[in-house]
């Protein structure tokens, strides 16, 4: 009998178990692919993200360091850089392994190339079915990314307003071309993708180029990246990867009995910047630090203290999830577009990058632009 099982070792089952390891708990965790495995992504990993960890990470892994952005609507453009550091450009099956092997050190077990296939809830224990065996467990972690269906014992299914789909492409540069095209930012593109976005993410010899919008809104995707990648000059032939990704706020079921979702599967990602990297971290953590505390209380075990997860996860970032989703909507909803205020007013975009930082949310952000609200604003929008 295991204390914890954790299915998943992206970041978010990674994260749980270097904090079960920590705490002494039996753990194993169960990862379906061999490691280090491809992860799309634009591997913008936030500065956010990596002050929930408890090591550096290391310069190899670094591929640029991110002060700002620019943002595009059609023809418009703006720029905003900061005097602070706001996120990393990483590889993801770099980033990924590297935080797999920073779980394994503390002595935890992993089992890669197995498959989870059903979890159910017994009396007082998890059962935990595989391609190769059956585990028994008193909490299991369920941090399996949008894509599998296992969250779905816990969770209904999104529907087609709740998920986004995203198809992303490498191409290939060099450095000098990469850094001259935009220093030390990365570009988003609006009104490419159903109420979503297009972006050139700077790497080191290469840029992640992508497009994601939500589902219903994106009914052939393909297309979209084709027309993208010819819009922005780049007219070879690339190997496109699409990926599902959460888009539906906060507002869901996260908890069955010994049951937690973590990371992508709880759905924990910015509904308007498709960040998730920073949520999947804490909320593996936080989950793993809930279920250490019951285990530690002995034979007084309490089920019902999972709750406390749910009551973190709110409290640190819940709230910027929820009304990410607001923001997401106020903005490609809202008659006469409000990009092109966006992408007019630095004041606005300045500000922006102090919630992408997490240095404010999206509450006080949009409370910010009531209260400094200026007529001027739409004539410009408008002109
Ligand atoms: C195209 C794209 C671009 C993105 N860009 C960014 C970005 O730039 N910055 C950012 O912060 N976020 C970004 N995101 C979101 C980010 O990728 C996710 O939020 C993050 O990967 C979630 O981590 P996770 O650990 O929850 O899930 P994952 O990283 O998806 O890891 C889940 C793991 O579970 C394993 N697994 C699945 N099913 C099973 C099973 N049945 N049994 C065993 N193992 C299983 C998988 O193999 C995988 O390794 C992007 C997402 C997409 C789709």
């Amino acid at each position: 009998m295991y204390d914890l099982v954790i299915v998943g070792g992206g970041p978010s089952g990674s994260a749980a178990g270097r904090v079960a390891g920590k705490a002494g708990l039996k753990t194993l965790l169960i990862e379906k692919e061999d490691f280090p495995r491809y992860k799309p992504c634009g591997g913008a990993l936030s500065d956010h993200a990596i002050n929930y960890l408890d090591f550096d990470i290391p310069g190899e892994i670094i591929e640029k360091e991110i002060y700002g952005c620019r943002i595009c609507f059609h023809d418009q453009a703006i720029e905003s850089f900061k005097d602070y550091r706001i996120s990393v450009l990483v590889t993801r099956s770099k980033l990924d392994n590297f935080l797999l092997e920073n779980a394994k050190e503390t002595g935890i077990e992993v089992h890669l190339n197995e498959k989870v296939t059903s979890i159910s809830n017994g009396n007082d224990h998890v059962i935990v079915c595989t391609n190769r065996s059956v585990y028994e467990a008193r909490f299991v972690i369920i941090a399996t990314g949008s894509q599998d269906s296992l969250k779905n014992t816990v969770r209904r299914k999104d529907n087609k307003k709740e998920y986004g789909i995203c198809i992303v492409t490498e191409v290939e540069e060099d450095k000098e071309v990469i850094n001259e095209y935009i220093r030390n930012g990365v570009e988003l593109r609006f009104g490419v993708a159903g109420r979503g976005y297009g972006w050139i993410f700077p790497h080191d010899n290469h840029y992640s180029v992508g497009i994601g919008g939500v589902a219903g809104c994106l009914p052939d995707p393909k297309s979209v990246i084709r027309d993208f990648l010819k819009e922005n000059g780049f007219m070879d032939k690339y190997d496109l990867k699409g990926h599902v990704i959460p888009c539906g706020g906060y507002k869901r079921n996260i908890i069955d009995r010994r049951i937690l979702l973590s990371g992508d599967a709880a759905g924990f990602v910015d509904a308007f910047t498709g960040e998730g990297l920073a949520y999947a971290i804490r909320s593996g953590q936080i989950a793993a630090e809930v279920i250490s505390d019951i285990v530690r209380s002995g034979s007084g075990e309490n089920v019902e203290q999972l709750k406390e997860y749910e009551r973190k996860c709110y409290l640190e970032f819940g709230e910027h999830l929820k009304y990410s989703l607001t923001f997401a909507r106020i903005m490609h909803n809202f008659p006469g577009s409000p990009f092109k205020i966006f992408t007019k007013e630095k004041e606005i975009i300045d500000q922006f990058l102090e919630v992408v930082a997490f240095r404010s949310n999206y509450k006080q952000y949009l409370k910010w632009i009531l209260f400094n609200f200026r007529p001027g604003w739409i004539l410009k929008g408008l002109s």
